[in-house]
């Protein structure tokens, strides 16, 4: 299998930033995932997958180490009885599309997602009141040590949390669905999707919410709003002035802006309001936030 070297990432992630991966590969089959693995195994490189970038902080001088990006029949979506089959690297918008195709519904909350199956399991993605631990029978998870089935609970998902390590890659998944007329599907997802136009933003480069939200009746959102943070910029990154738990990529930003304006947001947090907002987006390479 073709490996590449210093890849730029700002091309893989959603917000357009982050400097190269030493070593980038797209694993087709099963066969080229374990191939991918044991290369970097045996050159000691620490692996990545990357989905579709939508969650995914990349630091400006990169990650020493190898990024898989999963194509081919990795990448695909079916429907077999009430489940849906889906490859690690396939797009939620692929799956909901072969869902509503086959009158299945329950995939309808992860319209506003714009994020892989893969990338779904590793935060255990979810909205309106649904995740993917709750549609979600296995996931074929591989390693250096090989591929095994594991359930929801074997994951260990929880809110926005997985118990997945970097090397550990998602190549499949199944998730079981449930009979829905096909009327009811798109008049759900044109729901959810005006609810998401009215609340965030939607036509700008971002990687989700920044922040989980804490265990405090106001949501990260509203914390940072009324810490005054709506607009915040710092260098060519901002905090949205339509939620301000969205970060921007308003004009040329790289990732340290973003992690400087997050560090900012969890300062004024923690001395408005005394709460640690722990991130939601997922860091790679050498990122890291001040302690508050
Ligand atoms: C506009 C917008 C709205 C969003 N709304 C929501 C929302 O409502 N709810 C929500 O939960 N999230 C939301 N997100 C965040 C994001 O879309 C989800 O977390 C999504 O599940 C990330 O998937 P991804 O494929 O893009 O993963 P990436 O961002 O590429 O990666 C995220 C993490 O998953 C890992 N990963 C990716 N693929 C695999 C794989 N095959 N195997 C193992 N690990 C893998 C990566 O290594 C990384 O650790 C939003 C993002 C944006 C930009």
């Amino acid at each position: 299998m073709n490996i590449e070297e210093h890849v730029v990432l700002a091309r893989y992630t959603t917000i357009g930033t982050g400097g190269p991966a030493a070593a980038f590969a797209r694993p087709e089959t099963l066969g080229d995932l374990e191939e991918a693995l044991a290369w970097a195994g045996e050159r000691g490189l620490p692996v990545a997958t990357v989905g579709l970038g939508s969650n995914l902080l990349v630091a400006d001088d990169g990650f020493d180490g190898v990024v898989l990006k999963l194509g081919g029949e990795l990448a695909t979506a079916n429907v077999e009885d009430e489940r849906l089959v889906a490859g690690g690297g396939a797009a939620n918008a692929v799956c909901l599309h072969r869902a509503r195709a086959a009158a299945l519904g329950g995939f309808e909350f992860a319209c506003a997602i714009p994020g892989t199956v893969g990338g779904g399991v590793w935060m255990n993605a979810g909205a309106y009141g649904s995740d993917w631990a709750a549609i979600l029978e296995r996931a074929l998870v591989v390693d250096g040590d090989g591929p095994r089935w594991l359930t929801p609970a074997e994951l260990g998902l929880s809110y926005r949390r997985s118990g997945l390590r970097r090397g550990q890659v998602v190549a499949r998944a199944d998730f079981r669905l449930a009979p829905r007329p096909v009327q009811e599907i798109k008049a759900k997802v044109a729901e959810l999707q005006a609810l998401r136009k009215a609340a965030q933003p939607t036509n700008k480069r971002t990687f989700g919410s920044v922040f989980k939200n804490p265990d405090h009746e106001l949501s990260a959102g509203r914390m940072l709003e009324a810490c005054g943070l709506k607009g915040h910029r710092i260098g060519g990154a901002q905090i949205s002035p339509r939620h301000a738990n969205f970060i921007e990529n308003a004009d040329g930003a790289r990732s340290e802006d973003a992690l400087a304006l997050m560090a900012e947001a969890r300062r004024r947090a923690h001395e408005q309001f005394g709460v640690e907002l722990e991130h939601e987006v997922v860091f790679l390479g050498s990122l890291e936030l001040p302690p508050v």
